[in-house]
């Protein structure tokens, strides 16, 4: 930006002003960048420029207004999901408005209660679709005179798998002159790739990492994401202590919880003696329902589940539960949308 504007003859804090502009305002085309004078959009226009934009296919919002889900349709017609999740504030604490960006356009991974993970693998997202999200939200945001507090790399696809481009859009959420986010605000989660676990703990940043590991055993394990053969269960932990040592960021392991399948007390009780004294937290997701996945256990097998977390030393949260209706689980919206579509056009 600073050398278009030195090519356009322009002060150096012009472009200042547009970058806060395209990632506070998200306008959709140059005209509607209003702190610039008339004659420099003008000239911007008549060069060329545009602003690459996304198009809301469709917005979902729950019934306590708390979740919205976006459906974002990109240039070349991929279709996106990113969703906003909002927290009133605790005691003492401050209200949250965090979103869920999405890295791929479905995934290779292939985990067997992810609707994202039934798709299959379309395309690797890039830093400027991944920006586009939040920026989208943040819009959305804006209108009620709130703002974004918190990124989480949670939404489709498996951030690690498209390395270098969420790095950048790391680079773009948290540089001061776009869109300013702090480090600490932003949580990376994978299912596992360690190889890119460790290449992020040597990045010289600050951000938070969750990993899903769904059980305790390899046996167990793989049988949910069935991608994981080549990282263990052992292998997974040794890299969370790497990245706590090199970040002193406290890494979350992730826990989908499936009815009959990962949740009773034995498997708690095994999954506490291998966190035992680690530090490391964990974070229970009683799952999303999805077409050909798994149900929800029962909410007292899952506190039961914590429980035994608890007595075993382990510090433990159960997941919120947020946007069940209106499908927020990763994936869901695009393949509900998919499934409407086709719904539609048989009927014709
Ligand atoms: N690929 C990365 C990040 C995206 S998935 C990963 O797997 O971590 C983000 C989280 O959503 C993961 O912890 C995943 O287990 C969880 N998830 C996927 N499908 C879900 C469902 N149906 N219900 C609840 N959580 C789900
Ligand atoms: Fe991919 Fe994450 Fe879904 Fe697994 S849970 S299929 S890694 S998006």
């Amino acid at each position: 930006m600073d050398e278009l504007m030195v090519k356009l003859d322009q002060p150096r804090y012009r472009a200042d002003q547009v970058l806060h502009s395209l990632y506070h305002e998200a306008p959709t085309c140059i005209a509607e960048i209003r702190q610039i004078p008339a004659a420099l959009r003008a000239q911007l226009e008549a060069e060329g420029y545009t602003i690459g934009s996304a198009t809301e296919a469709r917005r979902v919002m729950s019934k306590d207004g708390l979740t919205t889900k976006l459906l974002l349709e990109m240039e070349g017609g991929t279709l996106l999901e990113t969703v906003l999740m909002q927290y009133p504030a605790t005691d003492g604490g401050h209200p949250r408005s965090t979103v869920c960006v999405s890295t791929q356009a479905g995934c290779a991974m292939g985990c067997v209660f992810c609707a994202t993970g039934q798709m299959g693998f379309e395309r690797n997202l890039k830093a400027e679709e991944l920006v586009a999200q939040v920026v989208g939200l943040a819009r959305v945001l804006r209108a009620r005179n709130e703002h974004i507090t918190n990124v989480v790399f949670m939404g489709m696809g498996e951030p690690l798998a498209n390395y270098k481009e969420t790095i950048r859009a790391i680079r773009l959420l948290t540089d001061a002159r776009a869109f300013g986010l702090g480090q600490r605000n932003i949580t990376v989660s994978t299912v596992g790739v360690i190889s890119g676990i460790d290449r992020l703990a040597d990045e010289d940043l600050q951000v938070g990492l969750a990993i899903s590991l769904h059980a305790p055993n390899d046996e167990l394990r793989r049988k949910l994401v069935p991608t994981a053969n080549e990282h263990s269960v052992g292998d997974l932990l040794s890299a969370a202590r790497r990245y706590f040592k090199k970040t002193g960021r406290r890494v979350t392991f992730e826990y989908a919880m499936l009815a009959g399948v990962n949740d009773s007390p034995e498997t708690a009780s095994e999954f506490g003696r291998l966190l035992r004294g680690t530090g490391i937290h964990v974070n229970l997701i009683p799952v999303n329902p999805t077409p050909r996945g798994h149900g929800r256990p029962a909410r007292r097998a899952t506190l039961e589940f914590e429980r035994v977390l608890r007595e075993a030393g382990v510090n433990c949260t159960i997941r919120v539960e947020k946007g069940t209706e209106i499908s927020a689980a990763c994936g869901q919206l695009r393949t509900t949308e998919g499934a409407r579509s086709v719904a539609v056009s048989s009927a014709d």
